[in-house]
């Protein structure tokens, strides 16, 4: 744990496993692939601006943030890299982006007026292409029409035109039609005299299963921080997790001698003396709010389960089973402890939860040790 850190829990990220996993793209998709590298979610929980400085030294080509907020902190911490906005800012904070160097997503005839009349000089655009998920982006048989009122701005120049086809939410069958649409979409653009610079469709499972929607630029998220999917054998990879250590430390303990005699325990119909253990860890850090029994963390090489209701920024611990054990004592939820570890899957079943909702859930409020 870090001298800085108050209050005691962290999460660990490793960082080489981002490079790691940048260099295994790289030599799937080629150089003449860019890789814009997607930061949602402060980047899959890792710290985003961290992370843009990683990619940015090995070689990505951009960013992509689903805030502009974000987006503005990150080229705030020292990046120079290309920072496409996903659709998320209203056409008013055109200045910001001016400023910031940030590129917005225009989807419709309307995005073009507005966003010309509030640049002051001249800002790179994407256009979004509805692939067929009726989420941002237009549909299309509107595309050149926006395309072109984009080319008449004085204000917009046409960075490149995306599509980010449903994949992950039961729809994936139709990955090839979609990417069949946004392809057609390019070729109406171009024959319509279009230049069209960056051409990017695929996230992470479409870069596993289609290789054929690589086009010339890719936005992988969840694949950056090594989330396992499945893909064809061609690009059969090993991800690393960046995701390596949730831990914390015991702020209290409590010995119970008589369980039976409390009103409002769990324990009040046990016999023998009970030890309890207090984290500075809860929901709000994003641990489920709610638990099976068999989840558990590790201090000092045993197994402690978590003992519930489980509260916003604390949780208890059973260290009956654990000797020696005192107040500043480790508490692993992932990673070693002594000769135990708890892995990344190991957590997921613990959880119930989705290896990405972890790294999601933890990466918002709990500081962050780079190692
Ligand atoms: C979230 C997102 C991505 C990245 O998705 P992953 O599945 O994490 O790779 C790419 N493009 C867009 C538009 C997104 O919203």
């Amino acid at each position: 744990m870090p001298d800085n850190f108050v209050r005691p829990s962290w999460i660990e990220i490793d960082l080489d496993a981002i490079a790691h996993n940048i260099s295994q793209l790289r030599e799937m998709v080629g150089s003449a692939v860019k890789i814009f590298v997607c930061l949602k979610s402060n980047g899959l929980g890792c710290g985003a601006n961290a992370v843009a400085r990683r990619v940015e030294s090995e070689g990505g080509d951009g960013l992509a943030f689903g805030s502009v907020d974000a987006a503005i902190a990150c080229r705030q911490s020292n990046v120079s890299l290309p920072i496409l906005v996903y659709p998320s800012a209203l056409p008013e904070s055109a200045p910001a982006f001016e400023s910031h160097q940030l590129m917005p997503t225009l989807s419709t005839l309307d995005d073009v007026d507005a966003w010309s009349n509030f640049v002051g000089s001249q800002l790179d655009v994407f256009l979004k292409i509805d692939t067929g998920g009726c989420r941002a982006g237009c549909f299309p048989g509107d595309a050149v029409n926006i395309g072109r009122a984009i080319q008449a701005s004085d204000k917009l120049n046409l960075a490149g035109v995306y599509g980010h086809p449903m994949a992950s939410y039961g729809l994936g069958s139709d990955t090839s039609k979609q990417i069949n649409i946004f392809l057609k979409t390019i070729s109406l653009l171009e024959d319509a005299g279009m230049n069209i610079p960056i051409r990017m469709l695929s996230s992470s499972e479409i870069i596993l299963n289609h290789p054929e929607a690589d086009l010339n630029a890719i936005d992988p998220g969840r694949l950056i921080a090594g989330v396992h999917f499945d893909s064809i054998s061609s690009r059969k990879r090993h991800w690393q997790s960046a995701l390596v250590g949730v831990k914390s430390r015991i702020v209290m303990k409590k010995i119970i001698n008589n369980p039976g005699d409390l009103p409002a325990t769990r324990f009040s119909d046990q016999q023998g003396d009970r030890v309890l253990g207090l984290i500075p860890f809860g929901w709000n850090d994003g641990f489920p709010p709610v638990i099976s029994g068999d989840c558990f963390a590790l201090v000092n090489g045993y197994r402690a389960p978590f003992v519930g209701p489980i509260h916003s920024e604390l949780i208890r611990v059973d260290l009956t089973d654990v000797p020696d054990v005192n107040v500043g004592d480790e508490v692993v939820l992932l990673g070693k402890s002594k000769g135990e570890n708890i892995g990344l899957n190991d957590l997921s079943d613990q959880w119930g939860v989705s290896e990405f909702d972890i790294y999601a859930r933890l990466g918002k409020s709990l500081p962050k040790v780079y190692v």
